[in-house]
């Protein structure tokens, strides 16, 4: 059975309590590791650790530590298909998804970053003729990294490449239903030579071993991916310790269907939007508004495709999905949609747990599911399923199309298909989200600002945005010849 240990000061290290938690399969819902129950004593070592590496770090020169980045982002690439086996037995992805999405995307990350920090750029402001300002960008310290499980290495890295190549030292919390490839990154971290201490480590539970890393004294930084409701909890512990924020959280996105789309783009694009990675990705697709005129026919072509995805075992290259992450995210679901049901809303396709095969019956799987409804007030429309689960409505004109887009607490993103540019340009203005696609979906250019609006988060994360937020900006004013003010 697989062992996970903590990383702590360039060291593997059981937790101090010695006690581990199981980690579930969810191919075939058995045990088959453990990992550590992590307690605020390991939290503590690993911020002390990170803090005594602090100085000698951030005092490298940033080609010193882009190319520490460098040789990690090397070392996954070499392993990609190790790490891409173990996302998918970890999270339940299928395997090819693994290998194509999310390990290459921890890959860029940490190239992506270091060549960032060899481009970031101070300034300097000319007040007189003697008289010159200019800023410093300083690291914050230890920054505390606390992630989720739905990419588990992907966002991950999202925060330790920019944390690290800005000079600060980290402790990290990742999920603990998904710690496998956070722990493939330590053993990467400490192969290509990482100093000591520079990023450390800790598994356990988010009440627990997260709450002591949110609330430590020494940790001047939280950086949380997460659920919209976590979220609140940590803002209550970090505000009287004015630590600084990130939140990027949950979602309810709508897609809008004008019907002057390019029906077959429309088509293919929102099948995987609504259904990639088995729904759990915070920007998937989650409520559909279809333009009235067009609504029959693209219900009736969405739903014959939806049909015909394969949910399976995920080490299978035929599976399109596999299994959600846990059982009780499975509960959590399937719960959603009982209720939809017993509430009245029509359900088109799925609406049920499935299992592909008798090995894998204690598997998670859940059939991706259509759910017909004009309610938008309903709990269907309102909550985050965060699953295979997708709501399609019908919308009159451009203003209806907006205002049901915009009639929930989320902001996280949007996709529009139109071919009217007036109305792409719009509704890109109307609909409250941090991310708008037009006629595509989950590209991403590292450079722009990423995070939501509304209650889906605080701050912007990417390219100069993150290396703002993991520096604080100072302004040095220098008098400059004799005549002194
Ligand atoms: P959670 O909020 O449950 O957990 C996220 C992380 O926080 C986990 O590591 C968790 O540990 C930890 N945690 C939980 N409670 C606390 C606490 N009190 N103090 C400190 N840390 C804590 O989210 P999920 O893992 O369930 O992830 C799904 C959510 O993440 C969805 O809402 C999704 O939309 C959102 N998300 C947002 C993204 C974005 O970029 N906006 C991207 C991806 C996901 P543990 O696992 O032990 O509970």
């Amino acid at each position: 059975m697989d062992r996970i240990l903590n990383y702590i000061d360039g060291s593997f290290v059981a937790p101090a309590s010695g006690q581990f938690l199981d980690n579930y399969r969810p191919r075939d819902g058995a045990v088959y590791g453990q990992l550590p129950d992590s307690t605020a004593a390991d939290v503590d070592r690993a911020v002390a650790a990170a803090k005594a590496a602090f100085p000698a770090w951030h005092k490298l020169k940033r080609q010193e530590r882009a190319q520490y980045l460098y040789k990690i982002a090397d070392a996954i690439e070499q392993k990609l298909d190790i790490f891409a086996a173990a996302e998918s037995r970890d999270q339940g992805k299928p395997i090819h998804l693994a290998r194509s999405m999310d390990i290459p995307r921890a890959v860029e990350n940490f190239r992506f970053f270091a060549g960032a920090i060899l481009h970031q750029q101070e300034r300097a402001f000319q007040t007189s003729p003697e008289v010159l300002n200019y800023t410093r960008r300083e690291p914050v310290g230890v920054a505390g990294l606390i992630s989720p499980w739905n990419l588990p290495l992907y966002l991950l890295t999202w925060k330790i490449a920019p944390a690290l190549a800005a000079g600060n030292t980290a402790v990290a919390k990742p999920s603990e239903l998904t710690p496998a490839t956070a722990f493939l990154l330590a053993q990467v971290m400490d192969e290509v030579g990482l100093p000591k201490g520079v990023c450390n480590l800790v598994f356990g539970l988010g009440e627990k071993a997260g709450d002591a890393l949110v609330a430590h004294p020494y940790v001047p930084l939280i950086s949380f991916t997460g659920g919209t409701d976590t979220a609140a909890i940590i803002g209550r512990r970090a505000a009287p310790l004015y630590k600084k924020i990130s939140f990027e959280l949950g979602g309810k996105n709508p897609g809008l269907i004008f019907a002057d789309c390019d029906l077959e783009a429309a088509l293919t694009t929102t099948v995987r939007s609504s259904f990639l990675n088995q729904g759990e990705i915070c920007l998937c697709t989650s409520r559909l508004f279809v333009q009235e005129s067009l609504l029959p026919k693209f219900t009736e072509l969405f739903v014959e495709r939806i049909r015909q995805l394969k949910v399976g075992d995920p080490e299978s290259a035929e599976s399109f999905m596999g299994p959600l992450v846990s059982a009780e995210h499975l509960e959590k679901v399937d719960g959603f949609v009982q209720r939809a049901k017993a509430q009245g809303h029509t359900i088109l396709c799925g609406g049920e747990r499935v299992a592909p095969s008798a090995a894998l019956q204690k598997g998670f799987y859940f059939a991706p599911t259509v759910i017909s409804t004009q309610d938008a007030s309903s709990e269907i429309m309102q909550q985050e399923v965060f699953g295979p689960v997708v709501t399609i409505t019908p919308f009159t004109d451009y203003a209806d199309a907006v205002e049901k887009a915009n009639s929930t607490r989320y902001g996280l993103a949007a996709t529009i298909w139109t071919q009217n540019l007036d109305t792409a340009h719009h509704a890109a203005a109307d609909i409250k989200a941090g991310q708008i696609w037009v006629n595509t979906w989950m590209l991403r250019d590292l450079r722009v600002p990423f995070g939501g609006m509304k209650d889906s988060g605080i701050g912007r994360e990417g390219g100069d945005y993150s290396l703002e937020f993991y520096t604080e900006e100072k302004n040095v004013c220098l008098q400059i010849g004799r005549n002194r003010l």
